[in-house]
């Protein structure tokens, strides 16, 4: 039994960190800052005799290269150090075999909750599910939870016999065995499911809005979140809060009496909400959402600069040093902008994507390539590129592979993937190849220029992500034919612009 009648909880949160374990050019977020600022925070609740959990809704892995070509080893040593107590897996850790998160699990000293993945065959779980976390006598239930979306946005080849089951109805039964067997104070889900305002998730699965509001009442005390990358801070009408910005005050939204709270992305804030503990009531007295070392448009910082930790500093330094000897040094050049943004890439042709889909298809000897626009992840500037910049736009290390087949075949696969409609990542972009697609139909398709020839054999380059059934593209890899090859997307990119430079954009 507590010896007072009255506690206090700090829970701090990050999510989506994305690879940013050190600072930006601009000097702005980084694990250093964060380690001061936390360190600070620590200090300041340990006065006042509160707790305090520090938690993360996920996607530690993918976008900066420097992380991922070391699988975010400095990422996930930096939490550990931070003193992370646990985080959500997010989609974004299946874009690495399983060996990969498993070395990830060993490198950090916290768990890597989720509670709603599951193996097909005994639907047992696949990660730990929650964690029980004791402090200063309060004893905190964590419960990890994982967008449904991964099965559909997450590389299958690595996604094994997992399955993403619906995360209310586990996260009550969850809730319940615990409480059967232990006292909890505090019930918290650490999940990566995106926050939707108002339940309206769109194309998404349902994120947090719609999980507060249809689980039992009492099952959860708050929601920390991850996945839109988005501050979550909402207006007294319950609106998303227009005027928030960096250094303003900032409210979680609160559903179905469940605080949800969500802290931007890349470590750019660390949240702060304190609680108040009394006979079981739990009452939210401040929340914030701090700044780590963020500028504004004329270069200064927002709020006072956070000196970076010198302990952090140290661990990650050889990490960053490694990662910049690696990466830096012209591979080649264009002549131009090539835009890879996602309002580009999702909708139209794009020019960069003719560059990606001409490497692609001249290391495997192919007539014409598709890639799904999704998987375009950055633009190019003109003049120099550098190996840094190309694994920017294709950070997930799949392989190319070929697929030979007759005409008649690839008319009915061309039926799947020419239908697939602008806005999503599936967007198909090609090159060697035309066609018509109205109203559900296909027709006229050319290949190299050349009608279809149902009898002929055509050679189609593509990478291992779609092949396998990445963005519900027919899987293509158990079919006679299909040639993966061990070259990764960005080591293809690099080769042809090594010996094709200078590439023109205005003949891609
Ligand atoms: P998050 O919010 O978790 O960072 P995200 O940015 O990946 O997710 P979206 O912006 O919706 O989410 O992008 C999903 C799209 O990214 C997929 O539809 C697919 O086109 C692409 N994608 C994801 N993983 C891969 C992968 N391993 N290889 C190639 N493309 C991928
Ligand atoms: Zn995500």
């Amino acid at each position: 039994t507590p010896s007072h009648s009255t506690q206090y909880l700090t829970v701090l949160h990050t999510n989506d960190n994305h690879g940013r374990f050190w600072h930006n050019e601009k000097g702005e977020y980084g694990m250093a800052a964060r380690k001061t600022l936390i360190d600070q925070l620590r200090n300041q609740a340990a006065q006042k005799g509160h707790a305090v959990v520090l938690l993360s809704g996920g996607d530690i892995n993918t976008g900066i290269p420097e992380s991922d070509l070391q699988f975010a080893e400095p990422d996930f040593k930096g939490m550990s150090l931070l003193g992370y107590d646990a985080m959500a897996i997010g989609n974004h850790e299946f874009d690495n075999p399983l060996h990969v998160l498993e070395k990830q699990q060993q490198w950090a000293n916290f768990p890597l909750l989720s509670a709603n993945i599951l193996h097909t065959d005994d639907k047992s779980h696949a990660y730990q599910p929650y964690a029980l976390i004791n402090k200063q006598g309060l004893t905190i239930a964590v419960v990890g939870l994982t967008t449904p979306d991964t099965a559909k946005i997450a590389n299958p080849e690595y996604l094994g016999d997992l399955v993403f089951v619906e995360p209310a109805e586990i996260v009550e039964s969850t809730v319940a065995s615990i409480k059967a067997s232990h006292h909890v104070d505090v019930v918290i889900a650490v999940t990566h499911m995106g926050h939707y305002h108002d339940a309206n998730s769109g194309i998404n699965a349902p994120g947090d809005v719609t999980l507060a509001r249809s689980i039992a009442p009492n099952t959860l005390d708050m929601i920390i979140g991850g996945h839109s990358q988005e501050p979550v801070c909402i207006d007294s009408q319950g609106n998303p809060d227009t005027q928030f910005a960096p250094g303003k005050a900032c409210a979680p939204d609160k559903q179905n009496g469940v605080w949800i709270m969500q802290a931007h992305e890349w470590g750019k804030y660390v949240g702060k909400a304190e609680f108040k503990i009394e006979n079981g009531v739990k009452t939210l007295i401040s929340y914030e959402l701090i700044p780590v070392n963020l500028k504004n448009n004329n270069d200064e910082y927002v709020s006072e600069y956070i000196e970076p930790d010198a302990q952090m500093k140290a661990l990650l330094q050889p990490y960053q040093t490694y990662g910049e000897k690696k990466l830096k040094g012209s591979v080649g050049f264009v002549d131009g902008y090539l835009d890879g943004k996602r309002n580009t890439v999702r909708f139209k042709q794009s020019k960069l994507a003719s560059l990606i889909i001409k490497a692609q298809m001249s290391a495997v000897g192919a007539d014409f390539g598709v890639i799904s626009g999704g998987g375009i992840r950055h633009s190019i500037e003109a003049g120099d590129v550098s190996y840094k910049d190309i694994l920017k736009v294709h950070p997930f290390k799949n392989r190319i592979t070929l697929m030979q087949w007759q005409g008649d075949k690839l008319y009915e696969y061309l039926e799947t993937v020419t239908g697939f409609p602008a806005d999503s990542g599936a967007y198909l972009q090609y090159y060697g190849l035309s066609f018509n697609y109205v109203d559900g139909k296909l027709s006229n398709v050319m290949i190299n220029g050349q009608p279809l020839d149902f009898n002929a054999n055509y050679k189609m380059s593509i990478n291992s992500y779609n092949a396998s059934g990445g963005d519900g593209y027919p899987s293509i890899v158990n079919m006679a034919g299909y040639k993966p090859t061990n070259m990764t997307d960005a080591q293809v990119l690099k080769q042809y612009l090594q010996t094709h430079s200078p590439i023109k954009v205005n003949l891609l």
